[in-house]
Parts: structure tokens; sequence; C-alpha cells
């Protein structure tokens, strides 16, 4: 019988164009929802831009890193953002909250300090830049380690600490891993001046330079007790002249202390 397959093949044509059809249709309608909301999000964006554009005197001086944080940001600060900064006052820290930086990629603190001194008239130069979780860690060492120690081998106190590098956006050298100091988590100390005029720079003493080696020993090694990153001369070429603190999270809490 011819007619029967003839048929079927009409039926099946029909029944394909249909379902053609209704994949043409939904086809339609998905790119037109995709339309739809493009738009609607490339408005909103435009409208963000828009609020955003109105010409700030304030963001126009550059750098931004030394301008103070607004009163807007400061009231929207995590709890323990703030616990941290009362815990600065209370130590008598000098410092200052800075507008967040964002320079992307791993290159950003959210809530910076700028860190100028410590308690005990300690100076801080130049002022440091970091997360307010390193400037504590870094004010806590200096009261309980650097200025004790310095008081009872050189019978003074603490004038100045010269630091080399604070907030920096960069590798750790020779690798592709981001340095803690893109993340304001990192502070290298070059050299310490006291009040009595003794200047000690961080760099491998000599023999007979007692007093010295055994300041930067000593708070080298108290040194992990602060913070999970201790590095300095010895340790390999890149910090032969300067001790790199951090307080890089680490799994199981393990320390590097070189
Ligand atoms: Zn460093």
């Amino acid at each position: 019988m011819p007619s029967r397959p003839l048929s079927r093949s009409r039926a099946s044509t029909i029944a394909r164009r249909a379902t053609l059809l209704t994949a043409a249709l939904a086809l339609l309608g998905l790119s037109a929802c995709g339309n739809r909301s493009e738009t609607s999000r490339s408005s909103t964006r435009t409208t963000g831009l828009q609020r955003l554009v109105p010409s700030n005197p304030m963001m126009v001086g550059y750098p931004r890193m030394s301008l103070p944080m607004s009163s807007a940001g400061a009231a929207t600060m995590p709890a323990e953002e703030v616990a941290c900064r009362r815990a600065l006052k209370r130590m008598g820290v000098a410092y200052q909250d800075l507008q967040p930086i964002n320079d992307g990629g791993s290159c950003r603190i959210d809530y910076p300090v700028k860190l100028m001194g410590f308690s005990g008239n300690i100076e801080m130069k130049p002022a440091a830049t970091l997360t307010c979780d390193m400037a504590l860690a870094f004010a806590t060492w200096t009261k309980d380690e650097l200025a004790p120690n310095a008081r009872s081998r050189y019978w003074s106190g603490v004038k100045t600490i010269h630091q080399g590098s604070s907030y920096s956006c960069r590798r750790i050298a020779g690798t592709t891993v981001a340095s803690e100091h893109s993340k304001g988590n990192a502070l290298d100390v070059m050299r310490i001046e006291l009040k009595n005029g003794r200047d000690i720079k961080v760099q491998k003493q000599g023999l007979f330079a007692f007093r010295a080696r055994g300041l930067l020993n000593t708070v080298r090694a108290d040194g992990c007790s602060y913070f999970t990153t201790v590095l300095g001369p010895g340790y390999n070429a890149d910090h032969a002249d300067h001790f790199h603190f951090d307080i890089k999270e680490r799994r199981n809490g393990y320390r590097a202390c070189r």
C-alpha cells in the first residue's frame, strides 16, 4: 500500500516543522529576555557610573593613599576593624584611616591605615600603609619586644623605625605568587634609630658587634610570636638588608621564621 508511507512521511514533516517553529520561538524568546536583561544591566551600570562621576575634589589629588577615610566609610566598618582601631588607640599608636585601596588582583586593602608612630615617641618613617591587623601586630612587637630590648641592651629608647616597604602591589621575587605586601599585611624594617644616636642597620653584624647582633637576633626571633613570617639577613640575598614581617594566613597555623 503506497498511500501509508506517503501520509506517514507527510505527518512526520509537519511534526518536524512544528518542532522547528517551537524551537525558533523559544530561541526568539530567549534572545529577547537576554536583550532585556542586558539593557537593564547596562542601564544600571550607567546610573552607577553617573553616580560616581560628579567631580569630587578629594579624588583628584593623587596619590589617594594619603587621603583620610570619609566618615561614611568609617560608619560601615566591620566590627573586627573597629575593635582593631580601639586596640591601636589603647596602645597609643599614631595612625590615620585611609580610603580603600584596590589596584586590581590581590592588590587591595579594604580598610587601610597609615601607621605613623607608637607610644614612647617612637616614629615610623616613612609612615606605613597597612591593614589594621598588621599595624596592630607590629605595634605590639615594637612595644613588647623592640623597645624593651633596646632599653636593656643600649639604655636607650627607640627614636625611629625606618621601614622600606609596606603596602606595595607586587609579587614575591622570582615567583608568580602575590606578596603579602600587596595586601598590606607586610612590613620591611631597614634600620632602627635609637634616642641616644645609635643607628642599627638590619644586616649581618660584624663579629664584635655583640650588642647590635644581640638586639637584632632577639627581636627577630621574638617576632615569630607576633607575625607568621619573619625573614631577614642570612635567609636569602633579597633579605640581606632588612627584616620582612608579615601576617600571612597559612593552613595549620604554620609559621615561617627564617
Ligand atoms: Zn617584605
